[in-house]
């Protein structure tokens, strides 16, 4: 078996950290607003557990919903309204949204002191420039996890498939901070399985189950399996986890990997953005 690496412990630690560090600060807790349009079930789901380990970490949460029709202005007019609201420190709006309102459009609207999800320009800018910021939660629980677990990244080689804004592209960035060799693959790439058969870390954030079959690993190799696909049989990765489990030094199973950790590192943005607000260092 390889090693498994499990981030429901290091989610743990992050929450409860968060949560001593808003009780030993006092006055104002931190605020986050979660703009929700229409009633996707998905989003639904994930939405309500932001809100439940705001909760248990003593930041209040706040839900702004809007019909499945709203208009690109009323969902631009909110994220004013939020930007301007002193009470509230961090501010993300649930992907996806109905196809005409622009994502980039909202995420650029969003004030980048309290952009937690690291979406907007100058965050992004940020990140690749090697400067402070705001930045993903996904990829930012990744590069945790991987320190934590002592997986060397200084020099080594990493694949990670999917270039998407909140997961693929900023892990790029974080990984080349880390000083890896990285490659960023898509849907366009040729010979993927041989290309992926070369790195020292592989990750896979398609959102296709069971897409990293044995073909694309190695013995030595760390699997880090970002996607969750809910299917007849439950959720289910982008890894073939039985098929690459024999080859594949470490992975994160799905579920108890990587997912998580992208609710952890939720709070540890709020918990920055409210102590930048306060200026608490
Ligand atoms: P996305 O759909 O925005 O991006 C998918 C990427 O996969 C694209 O860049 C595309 O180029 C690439 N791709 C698609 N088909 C491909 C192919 N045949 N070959 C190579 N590349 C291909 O997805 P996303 O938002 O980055 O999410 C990816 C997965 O990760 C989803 O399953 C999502 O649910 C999951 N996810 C998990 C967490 C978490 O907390 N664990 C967080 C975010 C996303």
């Amino acid at each position: 078996m390889p090693k498994l690496l499990k981030g429901r412990e290091l989610a743990g630690r992050v929450r409860s950290d968060v949560a001593e560090s808003v009780l030993r600060a006092g006055g104002r807790p931190p605020g986050l607003a979660v703009i929700l349009v229409g009633q996707d079930p998905a989003s639904e789901t994930y939405v309500a557990s932001k809100q439940k380990a705001c909760e248990k970490a003593g930041i209040v949460s706040v839900l702004r919903r809007l019909d499945t029709d709203a208009s690109e202005g009323s969902v631009l007019r909110v994220v004013s309204e939020l930007n301007a609201d002193d009470s509230i420190d961090g501010i993300l709006c649930q992907l996806p949204l109905p196809p005409r309102i622009s994502p980039s459009k909202v995420a650029a609207a969003i004030d980048p002191d309290k952009d937690v999800d690291g979406l907007h320009p100058v965050n992004v800018g940020c990140l690749w420039r090697g400067e402070q910021g705001l930045f993903p939660c996904t990829p930012r629980g990744i590069v945790a996890l991987l320190a934590e677990e002592g997986v060397p990244l200084d020099g080594a080689s990493a694949v990670i498939i999917g270039r998407s804004n909140i997961v693929g592209k900023p892990l790029a960035a974080m990984l080349l901070r880390e000083n890896c060799t990285v490659t960023l693959a898509h849907s366009h790439t040729r010979d993927l399985p041989a290309l992926s058969r070369k790195a020292d870390l592989l990750v896979a954030a398609v959102g296709r189950p069971g897409f990293v079959g044995p073909s694309f690993v190695r013995p030595g190799m760390t699997v880090v399996d970002v996607g969750i696909s809910r299917t007849e049989e439950g959720l289910r990765g982008d890894v073939d986890f039985d098929a690459v489990a024999d080859t594949v030094e470490a992975i994160t199973p799905v579920p108890g990997g990587v997912g998580p950790l992208t609710i952890a590192f939720l709070l540890a943005n709020t918990l920055t953005a409210w102590k930048r607000a306060r200026q608490i260092s």
